[in-house]
């Protein structure tokens, strides 16, 4: 497709960062990383969205053995990544040519908000305590 950003791409035409190729596939980062990783595995065929993959085309397989490998690379497959794909615009997707995104390392973000809340709680506790002590006296 000559208009479609990731056609481009997978061409050579535009630069990326890429990660991983085969013949089927190119993985590379996301212009504009949501999480410290951010890969969009994309399948060499152009084809919309997850709607318009043709019966009996095993591309989402090979996209999720690539996610396996991707994230293993990054060393993050143990720890945890999420994989998903965006369909329509009421889904989210802005780039018109089949792609999933591999997100990881988030971690330390999620760990601070947890802290947070549990400070929190010990808070309450302790001014409930406080409050109390003091009317029993
Ligand atoms: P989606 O919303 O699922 O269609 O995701 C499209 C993604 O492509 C967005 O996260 C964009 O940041 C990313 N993107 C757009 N243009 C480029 C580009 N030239 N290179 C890398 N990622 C891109
Ligand atoms: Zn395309």
């Amino acid at each position: 497709m000559s208009d479609c950003i990731f056609c481009k791409i997978i061409e050579g035409h535009i630069p990326s960062r890429k990660v991983h190729e085969d013949d089927r596939v190119v993985a590379f980062w996301d212009a504009h990383p949501a999480s410290p990783i951010h890969i969009l595995i994309v399948p060499k065929n152009h084809i919309p969205t997850l709607n318009d993959i043709p019966e009996n085309d095993q591309i989402l397989a090979h996209v999720g053995a690539v996610a396996k490998t991707v994230a293993r690379q990054f060393g993050v497959d143990q720890s945890g990544y999420r994989l998903f794909v965006n369909v329509n615009r009421g889904g989210g997707q802005m780039v018109f040519h089949l792609h999933a995104h591999l997100v990881a390392g988030n971690d330390l973000g999620t760990l601070f908000i947890k802290a947070a809340i549990a400070c929190a709680i010990l808070w309450r506790k302790l001014v409930g305590l406080v409050v109390k002590n003091r009317v029993s006296r």
